[in-house]
């Protein structure tokens, strides 16, 4: 569908994300360019479209740092890659950022297709990125390096998933992680990118010993290591709190949660994090879409598979608002926590100047409205914009 080059949203209830209460806002060259209470009364010549959103609140669009845009899995035979999400997978469930990755499978994909498939997102009017790297070490890039990869790849932000603490990982050693972190490092003061080691946590005891000893032995600023899967086992997520209390930025995955399991369900993460006196800039909330989520014996066979999808995000939000915690402390895990570590310019606040990255909540919290850089995706709950291949 075609947009109007200037659009006028009145009476959103606006969480930036903190609560503002009734705006009004006035979108044009996918940014927002005016927000405020009274009515610009907009002379008709300029053509804007009206849409009155009847005190719907309205909140960034999600930030989804973790995942597999050119499909993941790949842990139980060549039939288990799991196939790459189509566009409306992602804004159906109000997200209008992504940071894509490679996981366990970084030899049969690669970095020239993850690229293809950010660019494609481009395209198609989401906001992405992606990071280099996977799994295993050395991490594959497209030039040769992660610092080339980050200092010469423009979507390119960071390394990762790199996977510590886990039978699938390379066992990557302490001189390993320190060479892979200072290149990231290095590269994110070369070019203002965010230059940090995005670490896949496994089930494994050591959990996160590695990135105490990489804190402890070098010069490293804790921001550079973000450990993501906290949430996965409840010791685990115990070191986390306190890794976040030094300065790293922790990341929750909102996987399915089974009852009686070690792990924190990622809502039940979110408000322990919270509770613990934890920086609350500090923690954000991913999905893991598109990538497979196996359970393993103890002889590492496959018993059970899932993937996961970017509607695990919307479902957190909910479930912590029936919980009780407020919208506005509940939304930052979600937009601008991660918008802020990543380093995304223009993103995770609905603010003058910033991306028209925006979504309408029903009452029911559901996407009502999806607006990526302006642009409409999802209009009363249904997309109106889809990908290529979807029909
Ligand atoms: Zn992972």
């Amino acid at each position: 569908m075609t947009n109007a080059p200037l659009l006028l949203l009145r009476n959103a209830n606006v969480f930036a994300p903190e609560a503002l209460g009734i705006r009004h806002l006035l979108l044009g060259g996918g940014k927002v360019l005016w927000m405020g209470e009274g009515d610009p009364a907009l002379p008709a010549a300029l053509g804007a479209e009206i849409v009155d959103l009847d005190g719907l609140r309205l909140v960034p669009g999600f930030i989804d740092g973790h995942v597999h845009v050119s499909g993941g899995g790949g842990e139980a035979g060549y039939a288990s890659r799991v196939p790459a999400p189509m566009l409306t997978r992602y804004t159906l469930a109000g997200v209008t950022t992504v940071v894509g990755l490679l996981g366990t499978d970084d030899v049969s994909r690669g970095p020239a297709e993850l690229l293809a498939h950010v660019y494609g997102l481009r395209e198609q009017g989401l906001s992405a990125w992606g990071w280099c790297g996977g799994y295993h070490v050395p991490p594959v890039t497209l030039t040769g390096s992660v610092r080339g990869d980050i200092v010469f790849v423009e979507p390119v932000i960071g390394v990762g998933e790199l996977a510590i603490s886990d039978h699938r990982s390379s066992q990557p050693t302490l001189d390993e992680l320190l060479r892979i972190a200072s290149e990231a490092y290095v590269a994110g003061l070369m070019t203002g990118k965010a230059g940090i080691v995005h670490l896949h946590l496994g089930d494994g005891e050591r959990g996160l010993d590695l990135v105490r000893q990489a804190l402890a032995t070098s010069e490293l600023p804790p921001r550079v290591f973000q450990p993501t899967h906290i949430n996965r086992k409840k010791a685990l997520f115990a070191e986390a709190l306190e890794l976040a209390k030094r300065g790293c930025h922790v990341d929750i995955t909102a996987f399915p949660v089974e009852e009686g399991e070690d792990a924190w369900p990622a809502d039940e993460a979110l408000i322990r994090y919270l509770d613990s006196g934890a920086p609350p800039q500090r923690v954000s909330i991913s999905s893991d879409a598109g990538g497979c989520l196996p359970c393993f014996d103890g002889e590492g066979r496959v018993c059970g598979m899932d993937v996961g999808h970017s509607g695990s995000l919307l479902d957190t939000l909910n479930a912590l608002l029936a919980r009780g915690l407020p919208l506005a402390r509940a939304l930052p895990a979600f937009t601008c926590n991660p918008a802020a570590l990543l380093r995304l310019p223009g993103k995770g606040r609905i603010e003058t100047g910033f991306d028209a990255d925006l979504l309408a909540l029903d009452a029911a919290g559901s996407a009502r409205h999806v607006l990526a850089r302006g642009a409409w995706h999802v209009r009363d709950g249904a997309a109106v914009r889809r990908g290529m291949f979807e029909r």
